[in-house]
């Protein structure tokens, strides 16, 4: 690769030369949640990659921090009252009774979003992760902030959708608004960021620009002429992309596209959302992109020293999502592992290669170098038409009211469906290794790793807020 494989944009120390703070945040039972038997969406995978990062050492170059678990009211910055209260309420003992199946259907919980043991805890410690990851950087004691049990982009203010049930990124942001005046928001999951950019529709203080497939694909929204509304006109930008999308072709739109943000928006903290189903060989994705590819994205960012968020997101081939993340991590804390994976707690998931890395599949990429040149030219035209650097009224909390309009089509809107309700127990992967308890995250089931991961950082604390 050319030396801007490290190309810092707007670093002035050189390629990438300056270290980066970076912090962590990983809920020790968050591998215990079990969406249920089948269900692609598996918890598991994050305790996977934190596997993977402990046996890389890469915990001993960072903060290791246990989230504090969200509370509902700081849940209720984004989400409904009502709604919150059904999420913290209901079980799958308590799914049956009169008083909650009628709420099943108003809040789209059910296939997609079963209900689950311990479900709000899931959520609260996803949420708490991105909102401690956002405290971290308004108070400036990291430069990068990792939640990979974050990410979940799909959520609404009244409304599970897509595997998601707490919005733990608007969450975060909503955070980072308190102290940063803009905040620019990216997206690589396959999916679109509906969830996100719904939320920010209105507003120019937060810039949302979402990578996805789009066409017949859930969430079904994120049409590049889908900008944004009033004051967020042009604050919104949309990237749709078709199946076989690889290293190449993301790169040269990602790059040339983020640069052009970066420049005239000029945000003061930025949120990556590195959903892995867009790597190659997703169960639910239809993108080809090797972890290399992926984490390119990451590397872009981090060359420009802006505070940085870090957040999960999809991926269903949890191996994969494990590698992802894992590497990810190594970019952030700025080493590049050696591609033989350490033995690890979960080592027979990675055969027969045991590598850290994956490689692209044959697949034909639909994506001409026509269309991207001119879904290229479209959005950057897009860009020049931004005043460099809004400056907003720093008192002014911006709305993260879905305007009635928007949001009575979005009732009309028909629910789609992100899953076809295939069952995945047949999967060898699934059968190598059942979660260590199916039961739900009552036991504490940390593997002796994990123990010796955390206790060797003294940081084990929850955040103030
Ligand atoms: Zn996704």
């Amino acid at each position: 690769m050319a030396d801007d494989t490290y190309g810092g944009a707007s670093l002035p120390s050189g390629p990438d030369g300056r270290k980066r703070r970076v912090t962590y945040f990983y809920e020790p039972t968050i591998g215990d949640y079990y969406y249920g038997q089948g269900h692609p969406m598996k918890p598991h995978r994050i305790r996977m990659a934190h596997n993977l990062i402990v046996h890389y050492g890469l915990h001993r170059r960072m903060e290791i921090n246990r989230p504090y678990p969200a509370g509902t009211e700081d849940i209720q910055r984004f989400h409904s009252d009502d709604y919150v209260d059904f999420l913290a309420s209901v079980s799958p003992e308590t799914l049956s009774d009169h008083s909650f199946s009628r709420y099943l259907k108003r809040f789209n919980v059910g296939e997609d979003c079963p209900v689950f043991d311990g479900l709000f805890g899931f959520c609260q410690a996803s949420a708490g992760g991105s909102i401690g990851a956002a405290v971290k950087l308004n108070r400036g004691d990291a430069d990068i902030a990792i939640n990979w049990a974050g990410g979940l982009h799909h959520a609404k203010k009244s409304e599970a959708s897509g595997f998601c049930y707490v919005n733990d990124i608007v969450l975060g942001i909503l955070e980072l608004l308190k102290y940063h005046k803009r905040v620019l928001y990216i997206d690589i999951d396959v999916h679109h960021g509906d969830g996100v950019e719904e939320a920010f529709y209105t507003t120019d203080r937060v810039m949302t620009v979402s990578f996805h497939k789009f066409g017949d694909f859930f969430p079904g929204t994120g049409h590049i002429k889908d900008v944004g509304v009033g004051s967020g006109k042009n604050y919104a930008l949309n990237v749709p992309l078709n199946d076989g999308m690889d290293d190449d072709s993301f790169r040269g739109l990602f790059r040339p596209l983020i640069q052009k943000v970066m420049e005239v928006y000029q945000p003061d903290a930025v949120v990556l959302q590195c959903g892995a189903d867009s790597l190659a060989g997703d169960r639910l994705g239809c993108f080809n992109l090797s972890v290399k590819g992926h984490a390119d994205c990451l590397r872009f960012l981090r060359s420009f020293n802006v505070p940085l968020m870090v957040l999960g997101g999809g991926g269903y081939t949890i191996r994969n999502v494990a590698r992802c993340w894992c590497y990810e991590t190594a970019v952030a804390v700025g080493v590049e592992p050696d591609n033989k994976l350490p033995y690890n707690e979960y080592f027979e998931y990675f055969g027969p290669d045991y590598t850290l890395h994956i490689e692209p599949s044959n697949m034909e990429n639909l994506n001409s170098p026509k269309d991207m040149e001119k879904i290229r030219n479209t959005l950057l035209e897009q860009l020049s038409r931004l005043p460099h650097a809004p400056s907003v009224p720093f008192q002014m909390t911006p709305s993260s009211e879905v305007p009635e309009e928007v949001e009575e089509n979005m009732e009309r809107r028909p629910k789609r469906r992100i899953w076809n309700g295939e069952d995945y127990d047949s999967d060898a992967e699934e059968n190598r290794k059942r979660p260590n308890n199916s039961e739900g995250p009552g036991v504490n089931n940390l593997t002796r790793d994990e123990v010796d991961g955390m206790e060797e950082d003294k940081n084990m604390d929850h955040q103030p807020r």
